[in-house]
């Protein structure tokens, strides 16, 4: 069993414990937290071993009635791989501690590229085969990636133009905004999301642009990609309904937004209303020539959290990309494609 340690329990962290715990080949040894709040309980009664993330913090947890295992350097120490949730920067400075224990690790998006080699399962998982230090790329890039990765694949791609308009913040970010505006951010171009793109996909010729918008549920991407062919609308709808990780969203199926995907996923008694699939609407996926148009929702909180453990597995053992998905999948049982694939609504109203 590979022992994970998770360093940082918020939104990221606490969804990548859950679904470590879930894999047949991985255990979480502990997570790492800062302070004594709600999510540091939620982890205890879930069984987690909690450790104090900063030494002198740890009389806080004590005080606050809730028992650490120990400091952040001995859950380092214990685990095979630690996956680093802290926020935008802290992931850098922790680096040194977890190279100083010879413990590889995972870093998120919000780091700066040079943290690791940037990965995206779908993408380029052999890639990281030699990685000590790796980092799942954000939200966007990842809802990006999947989609850039099978049409470079099939008929290639002269250019990805993608505007990206972004939650305002998460539910718990009380902080973030807009309250009730839409903000060009930034309003220069490109966004960072291309350049991260290219960390990716280092041959695509990719710019994007990006808003905020004052919702906490999902982002919304409209993508344009000219290719370098110029297949029938109903042959690359195929060819993205086919993908792992994909939810093509049926017309039946009634979806016009984020509130009814989320709803969807709640119903569907997902875990925290997680959607881990891209959400791409079937409808919108069209081709004017070599231009594919289409709108995909991304869920923020979720999508990087499969790719979390398939990087895992990439740093640590020999399998091959095909394998780590299909298992990590089933383990959390990623996919929504099924049900609807055969029958649609008729098969959901035969089921009531
Ligand atoms: P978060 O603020 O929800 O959670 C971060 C957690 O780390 C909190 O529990 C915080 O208390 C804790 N923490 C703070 N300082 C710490 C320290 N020094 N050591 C250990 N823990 C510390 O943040 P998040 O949204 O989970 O983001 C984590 C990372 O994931 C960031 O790089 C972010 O850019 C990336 N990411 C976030 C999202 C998203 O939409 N939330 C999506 C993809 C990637």
């Amino acid at each position: 069993m590979i022992q994970v340690g998770v360093n940082g329990y918020g939104t990221i962290g606490k969804r990548v414990a859950d679904a470590v715990a879930a894999q047949p080949d991985m255990e979480v040894v502990g997570v790492a937290k800062t302070s004594p709040n709600y999510e540091a309980e939620t982890a205890v009664r879930r069984g987690y071993d909690l450790y104090a993330a900063i030494p002198e913090r740890a009389s806080a947890f004590a005080d606050a009635g809730i028992d650490v295992a120990g400091e952040l350097a001995e859950l380092v120490e214990a685990a095979d791989v630690v996956v680093d949730c802290t926020p935008s920067g802290i992931g850098a400075e922790n680096r040194e501690l977890y190279e100083a224990h010879d413990t590889p690790a995972v870093f998120q998006g919000g780091e700066d590229a040079d943290v690791g080699v940037s990965f995206n399962a779908r993408s380029n998982f052999e890639e990281v085969k030699d990685a000590d230090y790796v980092r799942v790329v954000s939200c966007n890039t990842t809802g990006l990636s999947r989609i850039i990765a099978p049409l470079e694949e099939e008929y290639g791609v002269e250019k990805v133009r993608a505007t990206l308009i972004r939650r305002g913040g998460d539910p718990g970010e009380t902080n973030r905004g807009p309250i009730n505006d839409v903000i060009p951010d930034p309003v220069e171009i490109p966004s960072h999301h291309g350049p991260d793109v290219t960390e990716i996909f280092p041959d695509v010729d990719i710019d994007t642009q990006a808003l905020k918008a004052p919702t906490t549920l999902m982002h919304t991407h409209s993508l344009n990609v000219t290719l370098e062919a110029e297949p029938e609308t109903e042959t690359v709808r195929d060819l993205i309904a086919g993908q792992d990780r994909v939810f093509t969203i049926p017309e039946t199926a009634d979806i016009d937004g984020a509130g009814a995907l989320k709803q969807y996923a709640l119903d569907l008694g997902r875990s925290r209303g997680d959607l881990w699939e891209n959400c791409v609407w079937a409808e919108s996926i069209s081709m004017e020539g070599a231009d594919l148009y289409l709108f995909q929702n991304i869920h923020q909180e979720s999508d990087v959290v499969p790719e979390n453990v398939d990087a895992i597995r990439a740093i640590l053992t020999d399998e091959s990309a095909a394998e780590s998905t299909a298992k990590t999948d089933e383990a959390m049982g990623v996919g929504l494609e099924s049900l609807f694939a055969d029958g649609g609504r008729e098969q959901l109203t035969a089921d009531d």
